[in-house]
């Protein structure tokens, strides 16, 4: 049966209340979007979490919703520990702090277009892809993990991988608050032991990339964009040690619901109360894992920029090739939100949505204070990306929040093969992009066709008001995990 829709305005669609939802849903989309959308059950889930306890505002649907495990991908809920709120590892999702990180340089496109080969070539070498991808290089001692898990991009930073500034651009600053690895399995440590500073692979990308279009220059200006610039964006998470913890924690997170008479509409959304002992303990693991990524994330930044000083035989100071932001979208956080007039501290679950501050907000960097939270939105590998910044209507809305992609719209299976037969090297050196890929499979589940058209999404995120357009990406090296 069609989920009930009521549509508000272009970009804005109700779920009424019924039943046993808390909360009404709002799902941000176009008309072609809700198209397609009925025809799928990641609307049904969308009510599904607007049942759950302590729900404040609306269970909330960005436009490159898709099915997730038990949350939508592409969904946002925060949730009061007043009102008996809860947490729950499937509102993360299993790659806890997946996330992009997005560097900018002094380089113009044309200079590195001779050096484009060596380039991807010496990153695909120095950065670990694939799936179990590790380092040989870099095992870490029990103790050492520990220390990542409670320090995040800090640990990597205080071990010489990048500097302190990087930090100042990391949401979190690169650490969440609250981490406790005693509460990490052995077998989630183990997992992380030798996988820090690795991709992973599929979805999970690195990308040079040149900026074609700039369309806000006010706040391209303030982030250090300008056109034909040479960027680099980092897609990973927490890698098999989030995963690990994720899934440790589900098993906890049944047996909680029960005990605490959760009444759960899909047993995905098992969950406990925030004030639980079930569930601080998960969000002290969840913490870990996420500071872990953070680390991933600093790590690879760091073997990005010497790649390219070796590969272009410069320095630091030429190719200045600072952060401009790295933002996480599979996270569960403390933040301040109004609602209703009055301040509350609620836990925003984002999975597979991104944060969006707005300018003035005390969390938004010094830098771009006047012109709010960079915001990147990864599209596809053949087709282009975007850099937002975060609004004022967002942070009323959205609990300052907004899409995380273009959003999957085939499955791995119909995506190799329609691939199928393909030269997807080829068809991509087409269009000037080179790729790197440890296996044909990961490529094949990855084309174009596979997403929506990231433009279409980001252009209902502009006239939603829950972001802000700046500059527009094209790939033109990828690596794949
Ligand atoms: P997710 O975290 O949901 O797996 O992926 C986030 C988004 O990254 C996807 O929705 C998709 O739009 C985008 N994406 C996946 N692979 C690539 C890639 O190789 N390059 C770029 N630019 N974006 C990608
Ligand atoms: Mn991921
Ligand atoms: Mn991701």
């Amino acid at each position: 049966m069609p989920i009930k829709l009521q549509q508000i305005d272009p970009c804005r669609w109700r779920i009424p209340r019924e039943g046993k939802m808390r909360v009404e849903g709002l799902v941000f989309a176009d008309r072609a979007m809700i198209e397609v959308l009925q025809k799928e059950q990641a609307l049904e889930q969308v009510r599904n979490v607007a049942t759950l306890p302590g729900i404040v505002g609306r269970s909330i649907a960005m436009p490159d919703i898709h099915w997730g495990y038990g949350f939508p991908i592409g969904g946002v809920a925060a949730f009061d520990p007043e009102d008996g709120g809860v947490v729950s590892p499937g509102g993360v999702g299993y790659d806890i702090n997946c996330g992009v990180r997005l560097l900018r340089s002094e380089l113009e496109a044309e200079e590195i277009r001779p050096h484009l080969k060596e380039l991807a070539d010496a990153l695909f070498r120095n950065v670990p892809s694939g799936v179990g991808s590790h380092r040989r290089d870099l095992s870490l001692a029990p103790h050492e993990t520990r220390k990542v898990l409670e320090q995040g991009a800090a640990w990597a930073v205080k071990n010489g991988f990048g500097s302190a500034q990087d930090l100042d651009h990391i949401e979190e600053r690169g650490t969440i608050a609250g981490a406790d690895p005693e509460v990490v399995s052995e077998r989630a440590l183990e997992r992380g032991r030798n996988q820090l500073g690795t991709l992973g692979s599929g979805n999970h990308f690195l990308e040079v990339q040149r900026v074609d279009e700039v369309l806000d220059s006010e706040a391209a200006n303030a982030l250090g964009l300008f056109q034909d610039q040479v960027t680099v964006s980092i897609h990973t998470g927490s890698r098999g040690l989030g995963y690990q913890v994720c899934d440790d924690h589900l098993k906890m997170m049944l047996r909680a619901a029960a005990k605490y008479g959760i009444e759960l509409p899909d047993r995905q959304l098992c969950c406990a109360p925030l004030e639980s002992p079930e569930g601080r303990q998960y969000l002290a693991a969840m913490a870990g894992a996420a500071n872990f990524a953070f680390a991933n994330r600093q790590l690879i930044t760091h073997w990005v920029r010497e790649t390219f000083e070796q590969v272009l035989r410069t320095g630091p100071s030429q190719l200045r090739m600072s952060l401009i932001y790295d933002v996480c979208h599979n996270i569960a956080k403390w933040e301040t939100h109004q609602v209703e007039g009055r301040a509350r501290r609620l836990c925003v679950h984002r999975k597979g949505a991104t944060r969006a501050f707005p300018p003035g907000h005390p969390e938004t960097p010094e830098l771009y204070r006047e012109v709010g939270q960079p915001v990147l939105i990864p599209g596809d590998m053949g087709r282009c990306s975007y850099v937002l910044v975060g609004t004022e209507d967002a942070f009323n809305e959205t609990f300052g929040s907004t899409c995380h992609g273009a959003g999957r719209v085939l499955s791995r299976h119909a995506a190799r093969k329609l691939a199928r037969r393909r030269d997807i090297p080829a068809d991509l050196a087409a269009k000037g992009i080179l790729i790197r890929a440890a296996g044909r499979a990961t490529m094949a589940e990855e084309i174009s066709e596979a997403y929506k058209d990231v433009s279409e999404v980001v252009e209902v995120v502009r006239r939603a008001g829950i972001g802000r357009i700046v500059a527009r990406l094209v790939p033109m090296a990828v690596v794949k995990g």
